[in-house]
């Protein structure tokens, strides 16, 4: 069965030469199982301080074949989870984090300058908004934290001014990030894993991990061959929910997404020609960009729940779910009438409790580690997951191996069948609240009690 690719796979997958199955039995000094951002941030990582640690990743579909080939191309910093950060590690820790969150988005751009990678990098910052009545100010929290500091990492921008950036009156009031970036995002995984081979990290495309046994070293297994290593890296995103020790630790949603034809010049008589990304503040997110081509590519968190660490194909793709994104699209957008949508895709979502990711040792075991949840906001973050996963791989005590982020614990989801009905249950919920607050409707008490259970999203609200 062929899998349905995101537009983005489909402008990058071009004259690549395929990389060898692991066959038989092989050896390294560190595995790490999946080639999305983080498996390959961590790779290069490992590599850049140890040049003759022998990794190899493996990775069941190609690199970039998960969430880091499909997703919306945000490169957004952790300032919008600063007051939980600051809640459970204190100020200076959590402001430590996210200070790198920043210094993430320059050195990715700097990684795709320095190794001739055409990502699209354009960092024109990240418009946080509101659509409803219900929504205003949901960015006070951050803003205000970030200003006590006395930061300007936000611009509080006028109603008018946030509507003519965004292209569309919808907005009705926002500020802007300057930091964020966005990039095409498969551009930037497939570049990374080029650049990895270069730099002799073994990569293994269309190799599926059937399991690895907890003893050292450690043994993996996969459909056609073992490989043993010292230590072992889990890198799966959504797909670690298969993982006993970590299966309550997340919970896998969609995001969903389309794309429009190009249509730059229907873009500029709009006014969103400055290249920001966009978010509303609902919980089920909507979030926009435009492209160089001159699309819009427009998503949303949120409409499907997977059972357990099912991710089958309506994981990869969802004509129904596109439908209501572009329902979305149309409402934000109605002076685009006549658009087509060119393209729709999804993905999974690895979404933590609290919106924050995980990383650690598994079961306390130092030789086998995991960095995964980083529940829709991983493109620029996962820079830092490699930098903590390759510190603690190679055994090193220093200012990322010992961040507050490792071996932390969050509050575990319910098991199946509870969390799936339940996260049913608490999605309508969700659903019907925010359509009630679209419209500017008072929602109904029980929509509103059920909708506070969600999981935290994207941001902090007050
Ligand atoms: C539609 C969508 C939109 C998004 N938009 C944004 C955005 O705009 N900004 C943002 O910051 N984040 C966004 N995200 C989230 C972001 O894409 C992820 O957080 C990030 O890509 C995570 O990187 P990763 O390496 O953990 O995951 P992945 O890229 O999913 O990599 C994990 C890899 O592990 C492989 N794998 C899994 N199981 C096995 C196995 N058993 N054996 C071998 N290999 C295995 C998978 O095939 C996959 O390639 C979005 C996600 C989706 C799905």
């Amino acid at each position: 069965m062929t899998v349905h690719r995101s537009l983005w796979l489909h402008e990058s997958l071009a004259s690549e030469t395929a990389t060898p199955l692991l066959e038989g039995k092989a050896r390294a000094d560190v595995i790490i199982i999946g080639g999305g951002y983080v498996g390959l941030w961590t790779a290069l990582r490992i590599k850049e301080l140890e040049p003759s640690c022998d990794v190899a990743i493996l990775e069941r579909d190609i690199c970039g074949g998960g969430a880091s080939g499909r997703n919306g191309g945000f490169v957004l910093t952790w300032w919008p989870k600063f007051p939980t950060m600051a809640k459970m590690f204190g100020d200076s820790e959590a402001l430590r984090l996210v200070r790198a969150s920043e210094s993430a988005v320059d050195a990715l751009g700097d990684f795709c300058r320095e190794n001739a990678i055409d990502a699209e990098f354009t960092q024109a910052g990240w418009l946080w908004t509101a659509t409803s009545s219900a929504q205003m100010g949901a960015w006070e929290a951050v803003v205000r934290a970030s200003e006590r500091l006395g930061l300007d990492t936000f611009i509080r921008l006028s109603p008018h001014e946030v509507a003519r950036r965004s292209g569309s009156p919808v907005h009705r009031a926002g500020v802007v990030e300057r930091k964020a970036a966005t990039v095409q995002p498969a551009a930037l995984v497939r570049g990374m894993r080029n650049v990895a081979l270069r730099r002799g990290v073994r990569i293994y495309e269309g190799t599926l991990v059937r399991g690895f046994a907890r003893e050292r070293p450690v043994v993996v297994t996969t459909d056609s061959g073992t490989i043993t290593a010292d230590r072992a890296v889990i890198a799966m995103n959504a797909w670690a929910a298969s993982v006993q020790e970590l299966r309550r630790s997340i919970a896998v949603i969609s995001s969903d997404i389309v794309a429009t034809e190009p249509i730059a010049q229907r873009l500029a008589e709009i006014g969103w020609s400055g290249g920001e990304c966009i978010t509303d503040s609902q919980m089920m997110v909507c979030y926009y960009r435009t492209t160089r081509s001159g699309r819009i590519v427009f998503g949303k968190g949120g409409w499907g729940i997977a059972y357990g660490a099912g991710i089958g194909p309506a994981l990869d793709r969802d004509a129904g779910r596109a439908h209501l994104v572009e329902a979305d699209f149309r409402r934000y957008y109605p002076m685009l009438e006549g658009v087509s949508i060119s393209d729709d895709w999804c993905g999974p979502i690895d979404r933590t409790m609290d919106g924050l990711p995980l990383l650690g040792r598994l079961g306390g075991r130092d030789h086998i580690l995991y960095g995964i949840g980083w529940s829709g906001n991983g493109v620029g973050p996962s820079y830092i997951g490699g930098r903590i996963l390759a510190s603690l791989a190679l055994g090193r005590t220093d200012e990322w191996s010992q961040c507050a982020l490792v071996d932390r614990t969050s509050r575990s989801f319910p098991g199946e069948p509870v969390r799936f009905v339940g996260g049913n249950v608490v999605r309508t919920a969700v659903i019907t609240k925010e359509r009630a607050e679209a419209a500017d409707r008072r929602p109904p008490w029980l929509a509103v009690q059920l909708a506070k259970l969600a999981p935290s999203g994207l941001e902090d609200k007050e």
